[in-house]
């Protein structure tokens, strides 16, 4: 899941962009409005994460720009008052979500996770394949009631492999998508990777659910 923060505050920007990071979501910042949409023409983004007040062109002005765009990205937008006629305004203006400065970072993640859960095409919170079970909203999974304890990057990594069951994904997508390394990095990472939540989604029971496919890269399929 790859996130935006349009943001002119460093300190913000940093705190928000490794604390998401930590939690497994790939991160992009940006300090200023135009550099904020730019970025939007050249990435597909799960989420954006508006912040009102920013030099030049404000929140409000990028967020009317963004959806006259056609761009159905969540926004979540934070404004340092709380004011009902603020709220209402991004709303409007087609945000999803808004949060009140200051915020603790759990509260952010709370909201994100919402958010991202509704997406712009409503996505059920629970997807399920065979007796796998995966909770987009707790960030939970299971096989067989049983909890699987997977790292964040783990969870991403399964996340996108049920969300996008019967698509064989190659390293390359999956690199980008859950490490934001592009095709020129060391997609080994990957193979590492799916060998390791292999041992913990299928080898302590009897259906393997993740099928390598020679030469191109790996799928979840519905049967
Ligand atoms: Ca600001």
């Amino acid at each position: 899941m790859r996130i935006l923060i349009i943001e002119d505050e460093n300190k913000t920007a940093a705190y928000l962009m490794k604390g998401l990071a930590e939690n497994g979501f790939i991160v992009d910042a940006a300090a200023d409005g135009n550099a904020g949409l730019s970025l939007t023409d050249d990435y597909d983004y799960d989420l954006v994460i508006l912040d009102v007040m920013l030099p030049g062109r404000d929140g409000w002005e990028v967020l009317s720009e963004f959806r006259r765009k056609g761009k159905t990205t969540p926004v979540l937008f934070l404004t340092a008052r709380d004011s009902v006629q603020d709220r209402v305004k991004g709303l409007e203006l087609g945000a999803d979500d808004y949060l009140v400065k200051p915020f603790a970072f759990s509260e952010l993640l709370a909201r994100v996770r919402t958010v991202l859960r509704r997406g712009p095409v409503r996505q059920p919170d629970v997807l399920r394949i065979a007796d796998l079970e995966i909770d987009l909203l707790a960030h939970k999974a299971s096989r067989g009631g049983i909890k699987l304890d997977l790292t964040p990057k783990e969870f991403s990594l399964l996340a996108l492999l049920v969300r996008k069951s019967d698509e064989v994904l190659s390293r390359a997508l999956i690199a980008d998508q859950v490490w934001g390394m592009n095709f020129e990095s060391d997609t080994n990472v990957v193979d590492v990777a799916v060998r390791r939540l292999r041992t913990k989604v299928d080898d302590p029971f009897g259906k393997k659910l993740i099928k390598t496919v020679r030469g191109v890269g790996y799928v979840i399929e519905n049967d």
